[in-house]
């Protein structure tokens, strides 16, 4: 079935979503995104994506034409025409058509677009056996530059550094800062976990803020796990008890060996396995609900 898809306040076939060489999404990288998750029939931290998508159109002042309330019901609305139940939702909202020229005042509106899809970024086997990676040269992006914090259609920086994990056969990358501080991975928020401390690099460390990193913070809460948000390096990365990525795409998935270091005894750490139990469970029980009338027949 060809996949139905939002485009500029209108649901559209596949082929027929098509948008201008001359939109400056395309010409300049200028524009914002989001990547959000379905799971059993509701769409998982909706708002928060939201009020991210907005606040990074807000921090490039890039006026979206919706109010967030209608951002939620196109989005609703996209995923509906599909018949999804699980997803993988990816907003798009780009400057608009422009000339050659980078002046965005010459893009009169923006241009929206709503996939609803299915992802599965890696084999379930990863998340049973753990992942390799390794960190790489290319430095993630200052926050004093343009801020990692953006979700940002200029994904260059990490696609350099994914191009130099896929050099070395590693499934993604973690990046440093220009310290020389762990900061993120290319599409992932980085944890590690020693003794009963879960410690993750600060937002001034250059990172996206993810939602699935909020998630894991709570979870680790209720686990009894201390958070210690700082700057960390290699060396903490190498001599961590356990590790683990955060991302809408890669849920939460385990590192078990970093530039050939083993990760504690080299398997998914207990506290990692059951933040992954505790994530699938929450993820599968909240959200917004895309066909509500199916909560009023639970209901009555
Ligand atoms: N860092 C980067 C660079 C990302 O692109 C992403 C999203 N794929 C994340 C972290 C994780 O963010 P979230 O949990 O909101 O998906």
């Amino acid at each position: 079935m060809s996949r139905k898809i939002y485009l500029n306040g209108e649901i559209v076939p596949e082929e027929e979503a098509k948008i201008s060489v001359f939109d400056h999404g395309y010409l300049y990288g200028d524009g914002i995104f989001e990547g959000i998750r379905a799971y059993n029939g509701r769409v998982f931290k909706l708002e928060e994506h939201i009020k991210r998508l907005y606040q990074s159109a807000k921090t490039i002042m890039l006026d979206i034409g919706l109010t967030p309330e209608e951002m939620q019901e196109a989005i609703l609305e996209t995923i509906r025409a599909n018949l999804l139940r699980d997803a993988y939702i990816r907003v798009v909202v780009s400057r608009g058509v422009g000339d050659l020229g980078l002046n965005p005042l010459k893009c009169k509106k923006p241009t929206i677009v709503i996939i609803a899809s299915e992802i599965a970024l890696y084999d379930q086997e990863l998340y049973e056996k753990g992942l390799h990676v390794m960190t790489v040269p290319t430095r993630r992006n200052g926050a004093e530059m343009v801020n990692p914090r953006i979700k940002s259609l200029n994904y260059l920086n990490n696609i350099m550094a994914r191009i130099e994990a896929n050099l070395i056969g590693a499934p993604e990358a973690i990046m440093l800062n220009n310290e020389g501080y762990v900061a993120e991975c290319t599409g992932d928020n980085i944890f590690i976990i020693e003794g009963d401390q879960l410690i993750t690099p600060p937002k001034y460390a250059g990172i996206l803020k993810g939602i699935k990193r909020e998630v894991v913070i709570e979870i680790g809460e209720t686990l009894g796990l201390k958070l210690r948000e700082e700057l960390f390096t290699r060396y903490d990365l190498y001599n961590a008890d356990e590790c683990f990525l955060t991302g809408t795409a890669a849920e939460v998935i385990p590192v078990v060996k970093i530039d050939g270091r083993v990760i504690g005894d080299g398997k998914p750490g207990a506290y990692t396995k059951k933040i992954i139990e505790e994530f699938r469970r929450y993820a599968n029980s909240n959200g917004v609900p895309i066909y509500p009338e199916e909560d009023e027949v639970k209901v009555s």
